[in-house]
Protein backbone atom coordinates (compact mmCIF):
# COMPACT_ATOMS: atom_id res chain seq x y z
CA UNK A 1 0.00 0.00 0.00
CA UNK A 2 1.37 3.16 -0.91
CA UNK A 3 1.82 5.86 2.01
CA UNK A 4 0.16 9.10 2.04
CA UNK A 5 3.27 11.23 0.15
CA UNK A 6 3.24 8.44 -3.06
CA UNK A 7 -0.82 8.28 -3.19
CA UNK A 8 -1.24 9.54 -7.12
CA UNK A 9 -4.36 12.02 -7.01
CA UNK A 10 -4.43 13.95 -9.98
CA UNK A 11 -6.88 16.30 -12.15
CA UNK A 12 -8.23 16.38 -15.49
CA UNK A 13 -9.62 19.19 -17.06
CA UNK A 14 -12.19 18.87 -20.03
CA UNK A 15 -13.34 21.89 -22.01
CA UNK A 16 -16.76 21.50 -23.64
CA UNK A 17 -16.79 21.78 -27.66
CA UNK A 18 -18.47 24.84 -27.69
CA UNK A 19 -15.33 26.18 -25.31
CA UNK A 20 -17.56 28.12 -23.11
CA UNK A 21 -15.37 28.35 -19.72
CA UNK A 22 -18.60 27.91 -17.60
CA UNK A 23 -18.89 24.64 -19.04
CA UNK A 24 -15.25 23.06 -18.40
CA UNK A 25 -15.52 19.99 -16.16
CA UNK A 26 -12.71 19.02 -13.44
CA UNK A 27 -12.41 15.72 -12.43
CA UNK A 28 -10.11 14.78 -9.57
CA UNK A 29 -8.83 11.51 -9.25
CA UNK A 30 -7.89 10.02 -5.37
CA UNK A 31 -5.87 7.01 -5.63
CA UNK A 32 -6.33 4.22 -2.62
CA UNK A 33 -5.04 4.99 0.34
CA UNK A 34 -5.32 2.43 3.22
CA UNK A 35 -8.73 1.67 3.64
CA UNK A 36 -9.97 4.44 1.14
CA UNK A 37 -10.55 3.03 -1.81
CA UNK A 38 -10.17 5.49 -5.10
CA UNK A 39 -12.30 8.07 -6.14
CA UNK A 40 -13.28 10.19 -8.49
CA UNK A 41 -15.05 13.67 -8.38
CA UNK A 42 -16.35 16.14 -10.54
CA UNK A 43 -16.81 19.53 -10.21
CA UNK A 44 -19.28 21.36 -12.26
CA UNK A 45 -19.67 25.19 -12.37
CA UNK A 46 -23.06 26.26 -11.13
CA UNK A 47 -24.45 30.23 -12.56
CA UNK A 48 -23.36 32.86 -10.36
CA UNK A 49 -26.59 34.91 -10.45
CA UNK A 50 -28.04 38.00 -8.71
CA UNK A 51 -30.18 36.72 -5.26
CA UNK A 52 -33.17 37.89 -7.37
CA UNK A 53 -32.01 36.27 -10.30
CA UNK A 54 -32.17 33.04 -8.02
CA UNK A 55 -35.36 33.44 -6.20
CA UNK A 56 -37.00 33.57 -9.67
CA UNK A 57 -35.52 30.62 -10.69
CA UNK A 58 -36.66 29.27 -7.57
CA UNK A 59 -40.17 30.40 -8.29
CA UNK A 60 -40.47 29.04 -11.09
CA UNK A 61 -38.95 25.33 -9.76
CA UNK A 62 -41.04 25.50 -7.10
CA UNK A 63 -44.44 25.85 -9.30
CA UNK A 64 -42.61 23.01 -11.63
CA UNK A 65 -42.54 25.52 -14.50
CA UNK A 66 -39.50 23.67 -16.83
CA UNK A 67 -38.10 25.16 -19.59
CA UNK A 68 -37.02 23.08 -22.86
CA UNK A 69 -33.54 22.84 -21.12
CA UNK A 70 -35.18 21.84 -18.19
CA UNK A 71 -32.72 22.73 -15.06
CA UNK A 72 -29.51 21.37 -16.55
CA UNK A 73 -26.77 23.14 -18.96
CA UNK A 74 -24.78 20.95 -20.98
CA UNK A 75 -21.20 19.74 -21.96
CA UNK A 76 -20.18 17.81 -25.36
CA UNK A 77 -16.78 16.34 -25.06
CA UNK A 78 -14.15 17.10 -27.56
CA UNK A 79 -13.54 13.97 -29.60
CA UNK A 80 -9.72 14.84 -28.87
CA UNK A 81 -10.34 13.85 -25.49
CA UNK A 82 -11.83 11.10 -25.74
CA UNK A 83 -8.51 8.76 -25.01
CA UNK A 84 -7.92 11.19 -21.50
CA UNK A 85 -11.44 10.44 -20.35
CA UNK A 86 -11.14 6.77 -20.92
CA UNK A 87 -7.65 6.36 -19.41
CA UNK A 88 -9.18 8.05 -16.13
CA UNK A 89 -11.89 6.05 -15.87
CA UNK A 90 -9.96 2.79 -16.90
CA UNK A 91 -7.68 3.68 -14.35
CA UNK A 92 -10.82 4.37 -11.75
CA UNK A 93 -12.13 1.08 -12.75
CA UNK A 94 -8.64 -0.79 -12.40
CA UNK A 95 -7.51 0.53 -9.22
CA UNK A 96 -10.87 0.17 -7.36
CA UNK A 97 -10.97 -3.56 -8.77
CA UNK A 98 -7.51 -3.88 -7.15
CA UNK A 99 -8.67 -1.97 -3.92
CA UNK A 100 -11.67 -4.46 -3.67
CA UNK A 101 -9.42 -7.67 -4.28
CA UNK A 102 -7.24 -6.83 -1.73
CA UNK A 103 -9.49 -6.02 1.00
CA UNK A 104 -11.07 -9.70 0.08
CA UNK A 105 -8.29 -11.31 0.75
CA UNK A 106 -7.54 -9.38 3.85
CA UNK A 107 -10.74 -10.37 5.03
CA UNK A 108 -9.89 -13.63 4.41
CA UNK A 109 -6.29 -13.95 5.73
CA UNK A 110 -8.38 -12.44 9.08
CA UNK A 111 -10.79 -15.57 9.05
CA UNK A 112 -8.22 -18.34 8.90
ZN1 LIG B 1 -20.54 24.04 -24.03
Amino acid sequence: MQDREEKEDYTEYFDCQCNCTEHVLRFIYMGAFKDEEPELYLDIFLDNRTFLRRLWVGVKYIFGRKSSYGHFDNWTMKVEDAKKFRNMVDRFEKETKEFNEKEERERNEKRL
